[in-house]
């Protein structure tokens, strides 16, 4: 892979950046830059029809300064050791800015799970979690749902792991069905914590739900309840694109009958709602969604998306970024010289990775608390840590990712620092 298509690049060229501007201690910089741990693994597999295929796996531990490393497992068929190398320190500066007691991490296989069935997806997931069983746990690196990965896979990973330690242990995977020890509020935490730092930042630029519009790519996990929560507010979510295609309405899409829609759907996609003009083809939709006349957008599906070659094509006047690393640093500058407002990935979907720290901490104490608890919980994190990210960006004088990536650098660094290096 080249440098200007590799992930793993852009993330050590953002902190590359934000070290020189905070003066990093040379050496904690250099830390920082390398990945303390990554497992490459292959996955074999007896398909449905006998014969046996090979998947390749990752799990990467960036950093465990501040405590166990945490982080989502994808599946999908562009998964490299680059991507979750560079998700996995993204899972860093998350935890730190929100002020988790974790580490980043990442896992991934390369696979397109669209093309299997749910025996062979369970049996592929069976088999990778005993590779990765050496190196995650509770008190290790705890893994959660990403990309094609769902309650159904974490349930499969923590039986897997428990079977191998001969008891159940539910703290090792977050993102897992109530039943066997989910968190009440985990499924919809990361769209509800878009949304809720989406609304902070509308508010600051004089933006009132009710006569604001959004768009939002990819309708996913955190697409939906982004789209769930903002319709709940008032705001008119006026463009969503997911893999098929995209939907297009300028008077407002009926968000709770789109979910619906899709909740029906075999392959829980837009294409086929009425309520709106269906445009076939990612590319092409996205293209228009990107160019929306809309108030906010809210890229929620993979990396890469917002790049030099269309971000002066962006009419928002903010993004809230729900998906990793959806904005390169070229991209990032013209948004800037247009004054479009970025509210950075490691703040704006960290209300995934909170609840699941929520999920841990219930798991470890088995002691589980009401929704209401939660979502109070969260919301008064997110809110926290947008005023402390805010707060950075007002005295450094930065934009709101510098900020945040400054916070948790920082603070990642103090770890550092008070740990020193072994031996
Ligand atoms: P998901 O698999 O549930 O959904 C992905 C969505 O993106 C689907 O609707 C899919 O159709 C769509 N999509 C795929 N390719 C697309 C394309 N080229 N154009 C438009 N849409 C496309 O995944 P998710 O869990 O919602 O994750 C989405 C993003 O959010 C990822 O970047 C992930 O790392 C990030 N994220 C997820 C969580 C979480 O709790 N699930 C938390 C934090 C960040």
């Amino acid at each position: 892979m080249s440098d200007r298509f590799s992930f793993w690049n852009m993330a050590c060229r953002q902190l590359d950046r934000v070290a020189e501007r905070m003066g990093l201690d040379p050496n904690i910089h250099a830390k920082m830059r390398h990945c303390q741990r990554s497992l490459v693994v292959s996955v074999p597999i007896r398909m449905d029809d006998g014969h046996v295929e090979v998947f390749e796996g990752y799990r990467v531990q960036h950093n465990s300064e501040r405590g166990p490393t945490k982080g989502g497992v994808r599946y999908h068929p562009s998964v490299t050791l680059d991507e979750v190398k560079a998700l996995a320190m993204l899972m860093t500066w998350k935890c730190a800015v929100i002020g988790l007691p974790y580490g980043g991490a990442k896992g991934g296989i390369v696979c397109d799970p669209s093309q299997m069935s749910l025996g062979e997806i369970e049996r592929m997931t069976r088999r990778f979690t005993s590779e990765i069983s050496i190196i995650i746990g509770p008190a290790k690196d705890i893994p959660a749902p990403d990309v094609n990965t769902n309650p159904q896979v974490m349930s499969w990973m923590m039986d897997t792991y428990s079977m191998t330690v001969g008891y159940a242990v539910p703290g090792v995977v977050t993102g897992k069905p109530v039943e066997i020890g989910g968190s009440e509020g985990r499924a919809e935490a990361t769209g509800r914590g878009v949304a809720t730092v989406m609304m902070a930042a509308a508010e600051r630029l004089g933006l009132h739900p009710a006569q604001s519009t959004v768009a939002i790519q990819g309708f996913g996990n955190v697409g939906r309840s982004t789209a769930k929560f903002l319709h709940g507010k008032g705001f008119k979510i006026t463009g969503v694109t997911d893999v098929g295609g995209g939907l297009f309405n300028p008077r407002g899409l009926d968000i709770p009958a789109l979910l619906a829609h899709v909740q029906k759907s075999a392959d829980r996609q837009i294409k086929g709602f009425g309520g709106g003009e269906y445009m076939e083809g990612h590319d092409a939709a996205n293209a228009r969604l990107l160019a929306l006349p809309a108030d906010i957008l809210a890229p929620c599906a993979l990396e890469n998306q917002i790049t030099a070659d269309n971000a002066g094509a962006v009419k928002a006047k903010i993004i809230v970024e729900g998906a990793n690393g959806p904005t390169t640093p070229e991209a990032d500058e013209i948004l800037a010289k247009a004054g479009v407002v970025v509210v950075p990935d490691i703040l704006a979907n960290a209300g995934g990775v909170t609840v699941s720290y929520f999920e841990w901490v219930q798991d470890l104490q088995a002691n589980f608390w009401d929704e209401e608890v939660v979502n109070r919980s969260l919301d008064r994190l997110m809110m926290r840590s947008f005023q402390d990210v805010s707060d950075v960006a007002a005295r450094e004088k930065c934009d709101l990712r510098t900020a945040a990536q400054m916070l948790a650098i920082s603070r990642v660094a103090k770890a550092a620092t008070l740990r020193g290096i072994y031996p």
